[in-house]
């Protein structure tokens, strides 16, 4: 039988969650509905208030107190994750973690960075540097995204052929459990295998399982050289085979490999959005190919493969201005919205099975909907590609019938429809299509046991099972 809660009247909540962070830790009537409601969006904010703890007991004393009243909370941090998971609903109270951002101590012998969860993520790789260290994620919203929230979606990025995502880059972490006890696994060392890895609890399970309030970073050498390209082939079934090369010929140092497929480059390079784009347009495949060797090795390992035939163009950045140029074209998403409205997808699938899936989807799309465009580019090293897809205006209700064509055939080829971005509330009826019913049979006993009432931003990732509350009053 589920537990029963007291319910609490609204302003008795907001009474006390005020006397725990004080009046400049909450935000609620105007300053609160002139907060967009989502990522981008023009819409107010509909939470019942904006919570900001300024440390970790206030978070503890914020969410026993949002426990004891039955009251769901959303925890947030950037609110650039890209599938609604920090969007708060009406009743709902946001925790915000933007005044817990401190940053450090950094321990240079251990390699490891403390930090709270509302750091901001370029903050902490100047932080990093600083230290003559490097804090190997790094993403498009790195000026904005916050490491909390980089945990709790377990982010990737550019680094991961390398560096592995958020998970491979944190040895401990500080979390809030729903009733407000406070779980202190800051662990600094490599390997600890005294029990279970509690940390892994927290780390992509989108805020569902705890409010993570410090992470213990860990940090790598700065790479004492990094060569950056971008090379053109004209076929896919090469692209496997130029990864493999890069990896051997770099020694394990290859950082990025980012294939871009030519309605993309062309939509970030061609005359619309650059004077003169770095490789001619018309080839069949772009790739951006950072690895930390000295520029003039990466040339020359270049050079053989252009040789070889393998190739059909390359050119390689000369300076740091060059390599930032390289860069902006393959972040340069936004230039797609000349074309209209998007639907954007992040899926994982075995590198063999791509192209074969991506020309299908074209077929389909093409078929349903005349006139809609699809583009596709991604973190093609991790098996990472995103698709964005514009379907004409006028085409009427589209999304549920697009992520169908774009979601059922990734069963079974065993693909994933989350690679990087995790499920929020955007994915959660297609979790199915990539994992089983067991281990969504264990997610739910894991939110059981952790959240039996349901409170840690229900409704993202997966629904209340059957025997919890619902959690929103
Ligand atoms: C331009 C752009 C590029 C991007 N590129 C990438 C990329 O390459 N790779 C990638 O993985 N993602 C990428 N993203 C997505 C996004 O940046 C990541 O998901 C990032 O991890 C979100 O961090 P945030 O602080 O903004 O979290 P939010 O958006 O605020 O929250 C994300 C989720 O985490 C939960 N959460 C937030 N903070 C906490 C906390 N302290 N404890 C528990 N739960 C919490 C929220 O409730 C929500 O479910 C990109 C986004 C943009 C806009």
């Amino acid at each position: 039988m589920a537990a029963l809660v007291p319910v609490t009247r609204p302003d008795e909540l907001i009474a006390r969650l005020t006397a725990i962070v004080g009046p400049r830790g909450m935000v609620t009537g105007d300053d609160l509905a002139g907060r967009p409601a989502t990522r981008g969006g023009n819409a107010p904010c509909p939470a019942r208030a904006l919570v900001r703890p300024a440390d970790t007991s206030e978070v503890a004393a914020v969410v026993a107190a949002c426990h004891a009243a039955g009251v769901a909370i959303v925890p947030q941090g950037g609110h650039t994750g890209l599938v609604h998971g920090a969007d708060a609903a009406a009743g709902e109270v946001l925790l915000s973690l933007e005044r817990m951002r401190a940053i450090g101590p950094v321990d240079t012998a251990q390699r490891v960075m403390i930090v709270e969860a509302g750091a901001i993520l370029s903050e902490v790789q100047q932080a990093a540097r600083d230290a003559g260290l490097l804090f190997p994620v790094d993403l498009g919203a790195r000026g904005s995204a916050t490491i909390g929230g980089m945990t709790a979606t377990n982010a990737g990025g550019n680094g991961v052929l390398r560096h592995g995502m958020m998970r491979e880059n944190i040895s401990g972490l500080e979390a809030v459990l729903a009733d407000g006890t406070i779980v202190d696994a800051t662990n600094q060392l490599i390997k600890n295998n005294s029990g279970y890895d509690l940390k892994q609890l927290f780390i992509g399970s989108e805020g569902t399982l705890g409010i993570v309030t410090r992470i213990v970073l860990r940090l790598c050498e700065l790479p004492s050289e990094e060569a950056t390209a971008l090379v053109a082939l004209d076929r896919f079934s090469t692209v496997g085979e130029l990864l493999r090369r890069l990896e051997r010929e770099t020694r394990g140092a290859l950082t990025a490999f980012e294939v871009m497929w030519p309605d993309f480059y062309e939509a970030v390079a061609g005359p619309e959005a650059l004077p003169r784009p770095p490789l001619a347009l018309g080839h069949g495949y772009y790739v951006l190919v950072e690895a930390g060797i000295p520029s003039e090795e990466l040339g020359e390992n270049l050079a053989n493969l252009l040789e070889e035939g393998l190739l059909a163009d390359a050119v390689i950045a000369s300076s740091e201005r060059e390599r930032e140029e390289l860069w902006t074209i393959r972040d340069d998403v936004a230039q797609l919205r000349r074309f209209g409205s998007l639907r954007a997808y992040d899926i994982s699938l075995r590198l063999a099975d791509m192209e074969a899936y991506l020309a299908d989807l074209r077929t389909r799309i093409a078929t349903r909907w005349p006139g809609a465009r699809l583009w596709a580019f991604g973190h093609l090293g991790d098996g990472n590609v995103h698709v964005a897809v514009h379907v004409p205006e006028d085409a009427g209700e589209v999304p549920k019938d697009l992520d169908a064509l774009v979601y059922a055939p990734l069963q079974a080829l065993g693909g994933a429809i989350s690679a990087e971005h995790g499920i929020g509330t955007e994915k959660k009826g297609w979790l199915g299509i990539s994992r089983t019913p067991a281990e969504i049979a264990l997610m739910h006993g894991l939110k059981r046991a952790l959240d039996p009432a349901n409170i840690l931003n229900p409704g993202r990732v997966i629904d209340a099972a059957p025997g919890t509350r619902e959690g929103r009053s």
